[in-house]
């Protein structure tokens, strides 16, 4: 059998296309894209002529990936990459590495871009513990359901987000955990990177002057120790909010 390279690809920036991603794409007999329109761009950047290039993205994945991996198992060598960085974060590609897992294919990462680790080591916020969320989903139940357990992590937050969401998420985030420090990193690896670190609070007030454009990483410092005694002591007031009503 063949094997699955997933291949990461540059967010931005083409200086951080890897040599071993450019080789692997040469030497690979098939390689799966998201899109198969920007992937081409790329491939031509880099001088390479793709044998077979086939699109796997989250409406025909059903279907392509059971298609994908029955070549696998015929012995041709697959890469898949994405629109940009690492296939499988935030996109078809898991389910993919699911398939391929379970047929006892062999897996080989060929690391590089990404955009949540990008964000993180240069937002400020504590790198020691942290918990990647990515897109959170689109109803307002949905999005709580994902945020009120998070409420109590320790660890640095790393969430996705689109520009005319960006303000949406935010609001919900202070809803959720209260006014909170965070990072907004913006075209990271491009020309106009940009960090915006501050509370929630002010990064909405900067943001209606400023109107989100681009790409955004949201990183969002973990419960604090004054947050994690206040929570300790937090039994008690049930009781007091029952004073009130009496
Ligand atoms: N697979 C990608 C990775 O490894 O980072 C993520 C793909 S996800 C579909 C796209 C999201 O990643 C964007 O909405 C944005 O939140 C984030 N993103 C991608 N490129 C970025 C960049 N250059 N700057 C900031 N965020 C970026």
């Amino acid at each position: 059998s063949g094997v699955l390279y997933l291949v990461a690809t540059p967010i931005g920036n083409l200086e951080d296309m890897t040599f071993r991603a450019v080789r692997t794409l040469k030497e690979c007999d098939i390689i799966a894209a998201e899109d198969t329109r920007q992937t081409r761009k790329l491939l031509s950047h880099f001088d390479i002529s793709p044998k077979q290039l086939f699109s796997y993205h989250e409406h025909n994945k059903t279907a392509s990936g059971p298609e994908l991996i029955r070549y696998i198992i015929e012995g041709n060598n697959l890469a898949l990459v994405s629109d940009a960085g690492l296939p499988a974060i935030s996109d078809p590609g898991a389910d993919l590495v699911t398939l391929a897992v379970q047929a006892g294919i062999s897996v080989v990462p060929v690391p590089g871009a990404n955009a949540a680790l990008s964000a993180l080591i240069a937002s400020g916020l504590p790198t020691g513990k942290f918990t990647f969320v990515g897109f959170l989903p689109r109803e307002r139940k949905d999005i709580r359901a994902v945020l009120t357990p998070l409420r109590a992590s320790q660890g640095t937050l790393l969430f996705y987000e689109s520009p005319h969401r960006v303000g949406k998420t935010l609001a919900y985030l202070q809803e959720a955990f209260g006014n909170r420090r965070v990072t907004l990193a913006r075209e990271l690896t491009k020309r106009y990177e940009e960090f915006l670190r501050g509370t929630i609070e002010e990064c909405l007030e900067w943001l209606e002057e400023h109107p989100p454009m681009g790409e955004y990483v949201i990183v969002v410092e973990g419960e604090s120790r004054e947050e994690a005694q206040e929570a300790d002591s937090a039994w008690w007031r049930p009781l007091s909010i029952a004073e009130h009503v009496v």
